[in-house]
């Protein structure tokens, strides 16, 4: 099952030397610090999403290695400058006292990201500064869903998510995360509104009308984008592109782009080896370790 989640960016800085060194295990060449600005971003929590559904917490520090090195994509806006971030570490983290809608401890999964700064990159940075650009979203594929209610598999019972049964909240648990994808910032637009900035950031709100709209066409986009990702990826695996050039691809590339590519790959690989009719999973890139350091959203 795939599942798109909406999360938060927090201001950042500069990275300190245990970050920058992390951070450095992912860049191409060496960089300093005053080149680099980093932040937060909430890319997952345990709590009862809209859709009824939530990760279970073994679920969180199963994803926390597959966002590593993951890009951040941008709005049309943002694309268009090629600006792009990377997540260099992730862990799951608590937020003190907060329980989850049901009344568990309230945990997410924590990504810090870095950007490289520059007179592109610095009009981005005043808006996650500013709070303009907070929500992020992210895409990931779970193996296993299952009723909250019953714990069988979803769909093989008659509960349905979103029901109460005897005073208890009927909702999908997903475990099991087998992929994650690039994370984006929404592409709801920045508005110069303070209150509309404040209703867009509010977790678990009641959508206004316009803006349900909106966040639904950013999704469709992104969940096609994603599955568009994934397929160029499979293919430029077969055709053995560099791993350095899929990389960026998606961060670079429209959906229209990207679907003129995974053609002319298909073809490639079809002309490589027609007679296969598997395509591989693209194993994952090498990973840092994680490694404790300070946290710069207190
Ligand atoms: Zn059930």
């Amino acid at each position: 099952m795939e599942k798109q989640w909406d999360g938060q960016a927090a201001p950042g800085g500069t990275p300190d030397a245990d970050a920058l060194a992390l951070i450095n295990r992912l860049a191409k060449t060496p960089l300093a610090a005053e080149q680099v600005y980093h932040f937060a971003v909430r890319l997952c929590d345990n709590d009862i999403d809209r859709d009824n559904e939530r990760f279970d917490e073994q679920a969180l520090t199963d994803m926390a290695p597959l966002f590593l090195g993951k890009a951040g994509l941008f709005d049309h806006q943002w694309s268009a400058r090629q600006q792009v971030a990377r997540l260099y570490r992730a862990e799951v983290a608590q937020e003190p006292g907060k329980t989850t809608r049901d009344g568990r401890p309230y945990l997410y999964l924590k990504g810090y990201a870095y950007m490289l700064r520059g007179p592109a990159a610095d009009p981005l940075i005043a808006d996650i500064e500013g709070g303009i650009k907070r929500e992020v979203s992210v895409g990931l594929s779970c193996a296993k869903t299952t009723c909250s209610v019953c714990g069988k598999t979803a769909g093989a019972c008659a509960h349905e998510k979103g029901k109460r049964y005897e005073d208890a909240l009927c909702h999908l648990i997903l475990s099991a995360p087998t992929d994650a994808y690039e994370w984006s910032f929404v592409a709801v637009p920045a508005q110069p509104q303070a209150g509309v900035l404040k209703a867009a950031r509010a977790p678990h709100r009641a959508d206004a009308p316009g803006e349900t709209l909106l966040r639904k066409e950013a999704a469709l986009g992104r969940r096609y984008a994603a599955e568009l990702t994934r397929e160029v990826r499979r293919l430029s695996a077969l055709c053995a592109l560099p791993q350095a050039v899929t990389d960026l691809l998606p961060a670079r590339l429209e959906a229209e782009e990207l679907a003129a590519l995974r053609d002319a790959l298909r073809q490639e690989a079809f002309l490589r080896c027609p007679a296969s009719p598997q395509l591989p999973n693209l194993a994952h890139t090498s990973q840092p370790p994680f490694e404790p350091g300070a946290d710069f959203m207190a």
